[in-house]
């Protein structure tokens, strides 16, 4: 903050706020707020809710109530004022995942107060994990797995594709995965072309390939994988697509080296699948980082210059969809290390028969 001439940091209960101090609230209409300045913390939050401080925080920040009726706002900027002086107003680093209307009800009462996103300094320290986050990752990636292996023994062919994500959730519970506030992606047959189609009462039938693309949380920490089996025999053309998505899966697999920027992953996939002909049909970036959120930075994606760094953790999901027929995606989680990209995701990639 002091490099940046950030005079304070103004987070919601989000994913930055428990980054930082391991609080995990939830945004509502009753205002929670955390705000840090060079030497002070201030955690206003609604009175009923200060079970879910926890003590870390408690000891880091001045915790104040406020109760309905109150005006929270008022507390709020007034403190700000205290903190930054009143004339010059300041420098105020906001949570990108606060909503508007808190961050309007602000500007309006610190009109003279500058104000920048909060990931221009989080996100350098939110991108590269530490152990303790690379080891709930790597479970998270590998529970998601297992609940993947349940829906594959249960059956998917004669379920409606609604059916089929309802119980790839309650297998994600079973194996201890906390819910997505997403998906699952059920996408069979042709409805498979759509990259982020839900899931709907098409019923799955025999020949259908079904892209399945699902996540859960495991202590914070986001899982996210695709597969595409195929109901019955796989045609001769779903095999051969199925065939250049995966070796497109393996080149971005390969290619990431600390220092290389973020968009040569992107490219390694890229240029297998425009090879083969079907570039048109990859119509999506290659991937996203993952930690606490499900997309965070860094984006593998053209236009990114970003050099990776050991640390980094993100998606590589390659995808051909073609209008009409079918879709394919596989998609695991990657660590760097120093030396290369490690695979969190386990389960394995050939094509399966269901
Ligand atoms: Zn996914
Ligand atoms: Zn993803």
């Amino acid at each position: 903050m002091n490099e940046a001439g950030i005079d304070a940091l103004l987070l919601a209960p989000a994913t930055d706020l428990r980054y930082l101090t391991g609080f995990s609230g939830r945004q509502s209409d009753r205002l929670t707020c955390f705000l840090l300045t060079a030497d002070e913390a201030l955690l206003l939050y609604p009175n009923f809710e200060k079970a879910g401080i926890n003590a870390e925080l408690a000891d880091m920040a001045e915790c104040r109530a406020h109760i309905d009726g109150d005006d929270p706002f008022a507390i709020l900027t007034s403190f700000i004022k205290d903190k930054i002086g009143r004339k010059v107003g300041g420098l105020i680093a906001v949570d990108n995942l606060m909503w508007s209307g808190n961050l309007l009800a602000l500007q309006e009462r610190l009109p003279k107060s500058r104000w920048l996103g909060a990931s221009t300094i989080l996100s350098p320290l939110r991108m590269l994990k530490d152990d303790e986050e690379y080891s709930l990752l790597k479970k998270a990636q590998v529970l998601a797995g297992q609940a993947l292996g349940d829906l594959f023994k249960w059956g998917l062919e004669g379920r409606t594709e609604r059916e089929a994500a309802a119980q790839l959730t309650e297998f994600c519970t079973r194996a201890a995965l906390g819910r997505a506030d997403w998906g699952p992606i059920v996408a069979s047959g042709a409805n498979g072309a759509s990259p982020h189609h839900g899931a709907s009462d098409k019923i799955i039938a025999k020949g259908d390939p079904v892209v399945i693309d699902f996540g859960g949380v495991y202590f914070g920490y986001q899982a996210d994988m695709t597969r595409t089996p195929v109901i019955g025999r796989a045609s001769d053309e779903f095999k051969e697509i199925y065939e250049i998505v995966l070796q497109a899966n393996e080149a971005a697999f390969r290619a990431p080296r600390p220092g290389l920027p973020c968009e040569a992953v992107d490219a390694a996939a890229r240029t297998v699948i425009q090879q083969a002909g079907y570039g048109e049909f990859f119509t999506h970036r290659l991937g996203h980082g993952i930690g606490l959120d499900i997309h965070e930075e860094p984006y593998m994606v053209k236009g990114n210059a970003l050099p990776i760094a050991a640390g980094m953790s993100f998606s590589d999901e390659p995808g051909i969809y073609l209008p009409g027929k079918f879709g394919v995606r596989i998609e695991d989680i990657l660590f760097m290390k120093d030396t290369g990209a490690e695979r969190l995701t386990e389960f394995p990639h050939e094509l399966r028969e269901l």
